[in-house]
């Protein structure tokens, strides 16, 4: 059967959108559910479905064009089916063993409710990325717009807690608006069966295809709302980086994103995560405001937990510029250092990715910014992490008989 996804009915409820869809043929597999739910902190009621119909485009897109499929809706906003397009190409350009097609019917429709007054929107998680864009576009008051169902889960009431307030603290200290959304579009796809299609790519579905756009176009109905200008969504990755490295959120796809007259900028690529820390740190002083930077993927509960590799790599980050991660979210004491030392020792693998594109730029920093006592910190300068690296005991921890022992134990324990 050829493969299609149909969107039946898009309606509202108050502050909740429902999408009603049916996928056919080979694509029908990749999607757990027909339904698709997202509540704003606003009322929808007089939004048009051209534009309350673009959250579901975003999550299904990049599947209608991996399966070549067709998706039929009643009308999809003129601005967003003029764009698209392209976004499509800087897939085909990020992913040259993939073959993309497929197409979009539905009736363009034009935008019409944009008052003269044009704002603009800033994606905020609240990590070194996010304030480093929200510093740069301070000047422009930017609403932010914060996504739970993304990196915290929707069963994570304690961690959305978490991350509301420290966005609500984070909008109060800078005199700016925030808004929210809660959305299920991680539990729409099935994703097991969505990274098996994209294999080949060398990426996951979500960090690979889904991860720019998923999340850009739940704010065409903020922008629509709010007359947006621009929407600016961090970048993850430098641009010297470009052709080395894959991401679903990319100038390349990013930027091709319109919708409702609003534009999105794909912001902070011409900084590495290094150059951004010392841009946040710069940015604090001027202000007199030291922000709580939230990075940790390993907790739930939306804290870091201050000893996984990402809260060491951003602590790091700061000391080597000479600031004190106390002051930015984390706890950092001569003990820690320590139990960071022996963690790098016995616990964390890094990869040999890892250490060139963001150990080596924090080793340099240390050697030319750093005032205070290296001598705490000479276990991870030099070579000392790639050596460290290549313990017996970490070489094990790589291999297949490890990576089994660990699942079976796994299994016997929850069987227990
Ligand atoms: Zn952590």
């Amino acid at each position: 059967m050829e493969n299609k996804v149909i969107v039946n009915e898009v309606q509202v409820n108050g502050n909740k959108l429902i999408c009603d869809f049916r996928a056919y043929g080979e694509i029908e597999k990749c999607f757990l559910k027909n339904e698709f739910e997202v509540e704003y902190d606003f009322d929808l009621t007089d939004i048009p479905k051209s534009i309350l119909v673009i959250p579901l485009l975003g999550d299904i897109l990049p599947l209608v064009w991996l399966y070549k499929a067709e998706i039929v809706a009643e009308e999809i906003d003129a601005d967003f089916l003029e764009e698209i397009g392209k976004a499509e190409d800087g897939f085909r350009e990020m992913y040259p063993m993939l073959s993309f097609g497929g197409k979009i019917t539905a009736r363009a429709v034009k935008s019409t409710s944009v008052s003269k007054e044009r704002k603009v929107g800033c994606f905020f998680s609240g990590g070194v990325d996010a304030f480093t864009t929200l510093y740069s576009h301070l000047e422009e008051k930017p609403l932010l717009i914060t996504i739970w169902g993304s990196d915290i889960k929707l069963d994570d009431i304690d961690g959305w807690g978490n991350v509301e307030h420290h966005v609500k603290k984070t909008a109060k200290d800078f005199g700016l608006s925030y808004t929210r959304i809660k959305s299920d579009f991680r539990g729409l796809i099935n994703e097991k069966v969505a990274n098996r299609k994209v294999r080949i790519s060398g990426d996951g579905w979500w960090h690979g295809f889904s991860c720019g756009m998923g999340l850009i176009c739940h704010a065409a109905v903020i922008a629509y709302k709010y007359s947006l200008k621009n929407v600016y969504i961090a970048s993850s990755f430098p641009a010297y980086l470009k052709g080395q490295y894959t991401c679903g959120s990319d100038p390349v796809i990013d930027n091709n994103i319109k919708y409702a007259r609003c534009s999105t900028v794909h912001d902070g690529y011409e900084m590495d995560r290094q150059q951004k820390v010392r841009y946040i740190l710069e940015k604090s002083e001027h202000y007199g405001i030291k922000p709580h930077l939230r990075v940790c993927w390993e907790s739930r509960g939306g804290k870091n937990c201050g000893h996984c590799e990402k809260c060491y790599r951003t602590i790091l980050e700061i000391v080597s510029e000479n600031g004190d991660p106390n002051q930015y979210g984390f706890n950092w004491n001569e003990d820690s250092i320590k139990r960071c030392e022996e963690d790098f020792r016995k616990k964390i693998d890094l990869s040999e990715k890892r250490i060139q594109w963001s150990y080596e730029s924090i080793i340099k920093s240390f050697n030319n910014h750093y005032n205070g006592d290296k001598n705490a910190y000479s276990w991870m300068l030099g070579d000392n992490l790639i050596v460290m690296n290549k313990t017996i005991l970490k070489q094990f921890k790589r291999t297949i008989v490890y990576r089994g022992l660990r699942k079976a134990l796994r299994i016997v324990r929850n069987y227990i």
